[in-house]
């Protein structure tokens, strides 16, 4: 049976890990041909062996998402083997830190988190615009619970606010393609156990069992639990969403 992104080529950013590595190996498995993204070149590749391990294609190319420049040189170096139709707009960071705390490193996780987090998914998109726009293509952007509450989630201004822009800029976006066919959504992912929040989860159980109060489904997520989300925002099956944002958060936001 024909799967579900057959005849797509899909770019992903940040997939070399987490959340990331999970669509791709999803998006392998349903036909794409995948594009790996990823400032971490290693984690690039390793994904580059799972799809193809599974039996799909895949390529890795090392990309800071920062880099405007790099952004564009990729993206031109990609049309030379056929437009993407599948743009993932996943790479981020997130950091932890009091507003009013240290002065200095409050400004340098605003800086990062931005540039990454926002920036980053701007650099990556406008690059791959020109490609999206042929294909009457599909975009896919990953918010968070925190593109749109905060009070749960203290210490993270900076993280927060590149969230809340990220379901702005989707739904921008959506109301300006939709004229070229050019879809774009996000994916709200709740508390997925990847490396991003190892460190915190092992540091901070009462963090984890903050969470674990608000989840119905009463269990943290995995990488797979965004990937069939993923698949559905990339697919036919989705051809008449635009502009919206599906939460795959075990339910936080309903308590
Ligand atoms: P992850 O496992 O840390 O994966 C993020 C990937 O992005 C890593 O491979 C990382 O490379 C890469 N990356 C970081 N900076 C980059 C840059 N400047 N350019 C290109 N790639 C870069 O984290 P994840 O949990 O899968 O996160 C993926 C996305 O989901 C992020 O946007 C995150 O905010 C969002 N999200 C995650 C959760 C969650 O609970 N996990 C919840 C809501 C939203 P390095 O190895 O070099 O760092």
């Amino acid at each position: 049976m024909a799967g579900l992104l057959q005849g797509h080529i899909a770019a992903v950013t940040g997939g070399g890990s987490g959340i990331g590595q999970g669509i791709c190996q999803a998006y392998g498995r349903e036909g794409a041909r995948v594009i790996v993204l990823d400032a971490n070149l290693e984690g690039a590749n390793e994904t580059v062996g799972l799809v193809t391990a599974a039996g799909g294609k895949a390529s890795a190319v090392k990309l800071d998402v920062t880099d405007r420049q790099a952004c564009r040189a990729a993206a031109a170096e990609i049309a030379r083997s056929g437009n993407i139709s599948i743009l993932v707009n996943n790479a981020g960071i997130n950091r932890r830190n009091p507003i009013t705390g240290d002065a200095a490193a409050v400004t340098k996780d605003w800086d990062d988190i931005l540039s990454i987090n926002l920036d980053g998914v701007f650099n990556v998109t406008h690059a791959f615009l020109d490609q999206l726009r042929a294909s009457r293509g599909r975009i896919v952007n990953i918010g968070s619970i925190q593109s749109f509450v905060h009070v749960s989630w203290p210490n993270s201004a900076a993280y927060t606010t590149s969230k809340h822009g990220v379901l702005g800029f989707t739904r921008a976006l959506a109301a300006e393609l939709g004229k070229d066919g050019v879809r774009v959504n996000a994916i709200g992912p709740g508390l997925i156990e990847t490396r991003i929040n190892a460190e915190a989860r092992a540091r901070n159980p009462d963090m984890v069992a903050m969470v674990m109060r608000h989840t119905p489904l009463n269990r943290a997520g995995k990488p797979e639990d965004i990937a069939g989300p993923a698949v559905f925002l990339a697919s036919d099956m989705s051809a008449y969403v635009t502009g919206s944002i599906i939460m795959a958060d075990g339910g936080f936001r309903t308590v």
